[in-house]
């Protein structure tokens, strides 16, 4: 199933996707809802981020070929734990929107990254138990800012500006986390180009790790990681992230205006 949020005539609603058709949802989305008989054309609405976290939890260095590639960056030793760091809510950005490039920036990379929505509230889940705790999946791109990165050891000095987390386009409801391909294209170009199986720490690892610290609610995303080839973004790229499985998420950069 694709659950999408959508704005239609001054009203957000998340819907059933199907055909081209959002069949809006009523009761809770992460326990019991239903799903209304009249839907509204995709193509008359608006595609909203759909997500409405608590917080966005992310993870560094979770492919081997992006740790060698950025081995010149950091230090190029494979994690024995996940790397986590948070991105905040505010950073969300709906898919179609434009990335804020800050000024005085001097390097701003997109990261392509499969994207987990949590179904409900998770503490200490065991690994083997982490599918009943999964609503969907989703693409995220972890927008960085690679000169902050290199000035400080806060990861959301570089990665928590406004407009740098493209979430979207909807969530695919998965009964199995094997076989998720994920892409990016920058201005056309193929430029990453991997499979969840490419993780160091798969989502079910991650998951244990993650609630043995901390508590997710339902609807919290944790972004888990890009594989190599990424690069540098510039005023008025457009940059799409893609799955053959979860759909299509595309931005394009804009200038920070001057205050
Ligand atoms: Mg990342």
């Amino acid at each position: 199933m694709k659950i999408a949020k959508i704005l239609f005539e001054g009203k957000t609603c998340y819907g059933k996707l199907e055909n081209g058709m959002v069949y809006p949802i009523s009761g809770d989305l992460f326990g019991s809802f239903t799903v209304g008989g009249v839907g509204i054309p995709l193509e008359k609405a608006k595609l909203l981020a759909p997500a409405d976290p608590s917080k966005i939890v992310a993870i560094g260095k979770n492919y081997v070929d992006h740790i060698n590639e950025m081995s010149a960056m950091a230090a190029p030793a494979l994690p024995e734990e996940p790397e986590v760091f948070l991105k905040p809510p505010s950073a969300i950005l709906n898919p179609g929107e434009d990335i804020v490039y800050p000024i005085g920036a001097q390097r701003v990379d997109y990261e392509a990254e499969i994207a987990v929505i949590v179904k409900k509230k998770a503490r200490y889940v065991k690994k083997e138990e982490v599918m009943d705790y999964i609503f969907g999946l989703t693409l995220l791109n972890d927008v960085s800012r690679r000169d902050k990165a290199k000035t400080t050891t806060q990861w959301v000095n570089g990665k928590g500006y406004d407009t740098f987390c493209p979430i979207g386009p909807w969530i695919t409801t998965v009964d199995s986390l094997s076989g998720i391909t994920i892409r990016s294209h920058l201005n056309g170009e193929l430029r990453q180009n991997a499979t969840i199986e490419d993780m160091i720490f798969g989502i079910p690892e991650i998951f244990e790790f993650v609630t043995n610290r901390m508590t997710l609610m339902p609807g919290d995303v944790i972004a888990t990681g890009t594989p190599s080839g990424v690069a540098p973004m510039q005023v008025g790229d457009v940059i799409v992230i893609s799955s053959d499985e979860l759909g299509e998420l595309k931005n394009q950069v804009v200038a920070e205006v001057p205050r």
